[in-house]
């Protein structure tokens, strides 16, 4: 008999040992999780038929009561510097976006973890959009497995991921735990744990625990470092302060020559100033924290405006000069709403 689709088990989004535990209550051997976990992240498959080096019957038994959830994006936007944006419809009408950024050799995926986000930083167009829910695991995912897999046919790989889409990865941690499982495991994506970063406005007491579980890399989104500042920008500033959440920063362990990266959007006027730049290297001294300045992508609703570029430039160089790896990251994708902070693709609304 037949289940209905929702009824059968997805096996996207499991971890190897579930999906070894799942094919164990079958009888089945611990590497047939391993064939199905390659079939799936290495070779892209979206159902079990072409699965050639598992028996016939196997297969039956798999398309009968398993599932590989997942279909394509719903919407592909390119930009005209190469970057695309993805739109994803998810099972219950939600909709979540992911960006696509080459970038000499590399290519890297800017996934989301949750459907909208409730951190309601003052600059970032998901918050404005309030949070929904958060995603699975499986719809987590779904994002490299669609970017991966559409590389494939042109003969490219997927190359980082990094969880700076749409939602707070740290507010989402049992779900963006199982898909960081995936996307470092080798029968998963492969992934070294260099090139897979995980983003977080700086929940404090999620940081250091998931850090040590998975050798990731972290980014901060310091944005300010003043708290009177962080406050009015990131409310979450009131729960973790500056001080306790740099501590915390430096507590990350590193591998040698790695370092936590603190993000910094530059607001006109708002945080932008030399004498902003001083905190930030008091703040960052002696650390192993570089800096990664973004200008601010404007968006509709948005009281913000970007530096002019000797701002942003002289910004820098403050803290170049105060002994801090800076480096500014390259607008990109900006004419398709790719660019960071302009991802909102809960309030594209429902379909039908
Ligand atoms: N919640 C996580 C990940 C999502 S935001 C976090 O806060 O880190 C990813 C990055 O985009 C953050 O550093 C954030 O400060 C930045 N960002 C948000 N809105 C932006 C905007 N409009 N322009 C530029 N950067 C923005």
């Amino acid at each position: 008999m037949m289940n209905g689709v929702a009824d059968r088990t997805d096996l996207k989004g499991m971890t190897l040992p579930e999906l070894t535990e799942f094919l164990g209550r079958w009888g089945k051997e611990r590497f047939r999780a391993r064939q199905l976990s390659r079939w799936i992240y290495q070779r892209f498959a979206d159902d079990f038929a072409g699965m050639t080096d598992l028996s016939k019957e196997f297969r039956g038994l798999l398309a009968a009561s398993c599932r590989i959830s997942g279909p394509p994006a719903e919407r592909v936007e390119t930009s005209a510097d190469g970057t695309e944006k993805y739109l994803f419809r998810l099972e219950d009408g939600e909709a979540v976006e992911s960006v696509l950024i080459p970038d000499d050799g590399r290519r890297t995926l800017c996934i989301s973890s949750q459907v909208g986000c409730a951190l309601e930083c003052g600059f970032c167009a998901t918050g404005a959009g309030g949070f929904r829910r958060n995603m699975t695991s499986a719809e987590i995912v779904h994002q490299p497995f669609f970017a991966a897999k559409r590389f494939a046919g042109r003969g490219e790989r997927l190359s980082n991921v990094v969880f700076m889409g749409m939602g707070e990865p740290l507010l989402n941690v049992p779900e963006v735990s199982r898909a960081i499982e995936i996307l470092l495991s080798q029968f998963g994506f492969g992934l070294s744990g260099k090139r897979v970063t995980v983003s977080t406005a700086g929940i404090v007491p999620e940081m250091l625990q998931l850090a040590q579980r998975y050798p990731v890399s972290f980014a901060v989104s310091i944005n300010a470092a003043r708290d009177d500042i962080r406050s009015l920008l990131m409310p979450i500033n009131r729960k973790y302060p500056l001080r306790e959440l740099v501590a915390e920063m430096k507590r990350i362990p590193l591998q040698s020559g790695r370092k936590v990266t603190a993000e910094y959007v530059l607001l006109a006027g708002v945080n932008d100033s030399p004498e902003d730049a001083r905190a930030l290297s008091r703040l960052l001294r002696g650390a192993r924290i570089k800096v990664n300045l973004i200008p601010f992508n404007p968006h509709e609703g948005s009281p913000y405006i970007p530096p002019p570029p000797e701002t942003a430039s002289r910004f820098r160089d403050l803290l170049l000069a105060a002994g801090i790896q800076t480096i500014t990251r390259e607008r990109r994708g900006a004419d398709i709403r790719a660019a960071c902070g302009q991802l909102r693709g809960a309030a594209a609304g429902k379909r039908g």
